[in-house]
This record gives C-alpha cells, sequence and structure tokens, in this order.
C-alpha cells in the first residue's frame, strides 16, 4: 500500500526481550544508552506495564499479537503437555533438554506447529487484521509471527535434516515482510549469525534495510532476543547488553535528517516482555525437584511416548510449572496437599468447583474464584472471590473494588493459563530466589530466572515517543488495540 495513502505515521514496535525497568533507568541515567534515553526524553516512559503469564517469551509474544492471555491464543507456555494428542511439547528450552526431547521435533515444534497448529484459529493477530484493511505489516525475528501472506521458509543446508520438509522448505501465513534468522531474509545475501533468531546486529541490520529503503509499513515489530541469554548467567542488572541494542538503535535513528525527524516520520516504541528473578546460589536450597516431591508417582520421561502407566507429566517453565495428572485415580488435591509441604512453593491454582482454587505452599489458608461477580478490578474485570485473599496478595476493599499488590492482574493471568489447554492439571509458582526442576531442566542459580507470576517478572517497561498517545493502564493484552488504534485511526 501506498504510505502517502495512509494518515498514521508508521509504528515501530521494538521489543528488547528481557529488558527491564530498572536496568534500563540506570543505564539511561549513566549515558549508556543515548538513543532509549532520547526516545523516553521525547515521549512518555512507563515502568510497569503488566505482561502475560507465564511470563515466558511465546506466550507474551501471543498475548501481544492477538490481545488475549493464553486461554484464548492457546500458547501455554514454552515447554506444555498437548492432552489431545498425549504428547509433550517444547518449543526449545535448553540444550540437554531440547537434545532428550528431539532437536528435530524442537524445531518442528517452534517453526511450524506454534504458528500453524498450536496458535488457536479463534484468535486473530495484529498483521492479519491490519491486512485486511489494506495495512502491511513486518515481523523481524519473532517465532510468533502468524499473517495472511504466503512466506517461503528454507532451511539451510547442514540443518535441513532438522526439519519435516521436503527439501526443508516450507510455506508460511506470515506478514507480507518477514525475517526470521536464516530462514527468512530481507537481504537475500546477508548471514545470520545465530542458528535460529538473528542477533542484535543482523536484527538491526533487517529494520535498517527497511528504512532505508523507504519501505516500513504501517506497523513493524522487531524483537532483540540476545539481552535475555545474558541475564540468565549475569543477574538482572546486566547494563552492557542494554548499551549494545542502544548502539542499533542509534544507527537506526542515525538514518534521519535528525534525530526529531525520526520521530516526525514514525512512532517509535519499546519494550520489554518480561522481567527476571534474581536466582538463589545454593542448588539444595533454591532449585525445586519436582521430581523429588512426586517421587511415589510414576512420571513420564520426556525422551519417552507417553505409557499408559504414567500418572503425571511435568512441564517446567523456569519459575513456573504446569503438573499434568493423568492418572484418573489419582485426586489432584492430593497433589496439590504434595506441593503444600514445600514452602518454597508459592500460588497452587488449579480448576475446581466451576472456578479457580488457590493454596499455597508458604501460607495457610484457600481461596476460590471465578469471572463475572461482584469485585471489580482496575481492569473493569469482575470476579467472585471467596476465602483467604492474601494468598494472591488482594486487597478487597469496602466499595468492592480489587487491588493486586505481588501479582498484577493475578486473578486473570491465573484463569488464562488454567485454561489454554483441555486436561487435568495444576500451575504452580515458585517463591523469589527458587526455581523448579524436572528431568534435565536447565536452571540458572547464582543467576536469574523467570515464569511467574510474581511482580518481578511481570512488570515491563514500554516507551512510546513520535506521540503523545498512551495507555491508561498499561498492560500487554490491551496492547494490540492500542496499536491498532495508532496505525489506523
Ligand atoms: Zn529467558
Amino acid at each position: 500500500m501506498n504510505q502517502n495513502l495512509q494518515s498514521a505515521k508508521p509504528v515501530i514496535l521494538l521489543n528488547i526481550d528481557s529488558l527491564m525497568p530498572e536496568p534500563l533507568e540506570v543505564a539511561v541515567q549513566t549515558g549508556r544508552a543515548p538513543a532509549l534515553k532520547f526516545l523516553m526524553d521525547n515521549g512518555n516512559y512507563i515502568s510497569d506495564m503488566v505482561t502475560s503469564f507465564p511470563t515466558m517469551s511465546v506466550t507474551i509474544d501471543s498475548t501481544l499479537l492477538t490481545g488475549t492471555y493464553a486461554d484464548k491464543h492457546k500458547i501455554p507456555g514454552l515447554n506444555w503437555f498437548d492432552d489431545s494428542k498425549n504428547e509433550i511439547i517444547n518449543y526449545g528450552t535448553g540444550f540437554r533438554e531440547t537434545n532428550k526431547s528431539g532437536l528435530r521435533k524442537t524445531v518442528h515444534d517452534m517453526l511450524y506447529r506454534l504458528n500453524n497448529e498450536h496458535l488457536s484459529s479463534q484468535v486473530r493477530t495484529i498483521y492479519e487484521e491490519l491486512a485486511d484493511k489494506g495495512i502491511q505489516s513486518a515481523s523481524i525475528n519473532s517465532f510468533v509471527y502468524r499473517g495472511n501472506t504466503p512466506q517461503k521458509l528454507q532451511v539451510p543446508g547442514l540443518l535441513r535434516g532438522l526439519t519435516h520438509f521436503k527439501d526443508g522448505q516450507w510455506t508460511a501465513e506470515a506478514p507480507s515482510i518477514f525475517s526470521l534468522g536464516v530462514f527468512s531474509k530481507l537481504r537475500p545475501r546477508s548471514i545470520a549469525t545465530q542458528i535460529a533468531a538473528g542477533n542484535y546486529k543482523y536484527t538491526g541490520r533487517e529494520l535498517r534495510h527497511l528504512i532505508r529503503r523507504n519501505k516500513l509499513p504501517g506497523f513493524t515489530f522487531c524483537i532483540f532476543q540476545d539481552l535475555d541469554f545474558r541475564i540468565h548467567f549475569k543477574g538482572p542488572m546486566d547494563i552492557k547488553g542494554i548499551a549494545k541494542i542502544d548502539r542499533q538503535i542509534q544507527k537506526m535513528l542515525n538514518l534521519y535528517p535528525s534525530w526529531e525527524e525520526a520521530l516526525n516520520r514514525n512512532v517509535w516504541m519499546v519494550m520489554g516482555d518480561n522481567g527476571h528473578a534474581p536466582m538463589g546460589s545454593s542448588y539444595r536450597n533454591f532449585v525445586i525437584d519436582l521430581r523429588k516431591i512426586f517421587k511415589k508417582h510414576r512420571i513420564a520421561r520426556i525422551q519417552k511416548p507417553i505409557h499408559k502407566k504414567d500418572q503425571i507429566v511435568l512441564s517446567v517453565n523456569q519459575r513456573m510449572a504446569y503438573i499434568y495428572i493423568l492418572d484418573k485415580k489419582l485426586p489432584i488435591d492430593v497433589i496439590a496437599d504434595q506441593l503444600k509441604n514445600d514452602n518454597r512453593i508459592d500460588i497452587i491454582a488449579w480448576k475446581a468447583d466451576d472456578g479457580i482454587r488457590v493454596e499455597s505452599g508458604m501460607r495457610e489458608g484457600s481461596l476460590h474464584y471465578s469471572p463475572d461477580g461482584e469485585y471489580s478490578d482496575m481492569y473493569q474485570q469482575t470476579w467472585n472471590i471467596e476465602g483467604d485473599p492474601d494468598l494472591l496478595n488482594l486487597k478487597l476493599t469496602d466499595d468492592k473494588k480489587i487491588l493486586y499488590g505481588d501479582y498484577p492482574d493475578g486473578l486473570a493471568r491465573i484463569y488464562g493459563a488454567l485454561h489454554s489447554q483441555p486436561g487435568h492439571f495444576i500451575v504452580v509458582n515458585a517463591k523469589p530466589g527458587c526455581e523448579f526442576k524436572a528431568q534435565s531442566t536447565p536452571f540458572h542459580l547464582g543467576g536469574a530466572a523467570h515464569g511467574s507470576l510474581h511482580r518481578q517478572e511481570t512488570l515491563i517497561p514500554l516507551v512510546i515517543a513520535g506521540t503523545s498517545i498512551k495507555p491508561e493502564h498499561p498492560r500487554l493484552v490491551d496492547m494490540k488495540a492500542f496499536l491498532l488504534e495508532l496505525v489506523d485511526h
């Protein structure tokens, strides 16, 4: 579509994987991130946008792009169990675990099935909605990419054996401008430096290619993946990673006559996707081995198909886990009680009595809640709540308002995870400093991890420059509607 016919400016949304408010502020204040500083000084800065749950990239990006939580978009996490097909899904959680469950299957799950089978056909991505209005989009470096333009993805030479496709080539429905590491490139002769996603330099070059050729569409979504990896090992306050990505943004702004002109011509938005919780350093105290808790039960092995005698499947997403109960004779409260004996386990939630029951290894008592009730929260959602609100650190006021504490938008986000898939299962969250482990799960002692509902991992920064419009109670789940309004008003 001809850019001049559009009334709105092109919107560029940069998602810096694991960018957090505090290190961002430190980087900006100490002169390490001049481009981000410029955008913050000349725009709006929000330090507490609420992300999705589990706080894992694929679930978060699905929420951002569809405007729904996992109950609707149906991407439960990086690691989950598909009860309808009796199969463990892992989009790639770490080398050891990935190797056991089969690298070939992981690559196929991540690159193909996530978008073509798992992401619900009942929801629409922002790319699909914009295309219907005749507005083009670009997706750079995002594993969640569903659009409605057929695009060829090509797995290069040596890696061809890793896919289920003939000659390593297949067609996916994607946005009209589509870049994903080695699989689909905007600059045909460029070399992507990482097997899967492009690194920050490659990502920056792909986006600058669009700017230079005056090809920015109505909406561009671009992910920088590198920071997450660094923070897992170095801890949350890694400033160097932010400085490196900032240099890429400087180069984008430098393509315009002035940085101010870059804002006159486009809306620039920068966000993080999830926070990180610092991890304790001793294995014994901080790694919760779920196989030990359930040692009396038969747990499915990840390298084998599910056996008819398997009673439990464990799907760990760092600081959260799904515990699936396959054995029909095993009551869900018996499993929950075993979890409650470990005081490093925080929220334990499952579907019960037409609603959701919440207990905890850290607190006594229980809470039961369901949607559409007499209490209302700041997001205009209403709930029935019975029992002890402390379980979710909620404050209930005399005029029936709900105030969230340590678990922002906790009621809707737990509801989302518990309705993300059919089957009989429990959602658990680890206490700050701790994370879960099952068979061959990667862990992050002395570094940082995410996945849980806690505010540490939930509150993400959002910078909006080039427009004065900003969301009122910023949540990631509301970003799609906000972006649609910006791109097409
Ligand atoms: Zn991560």
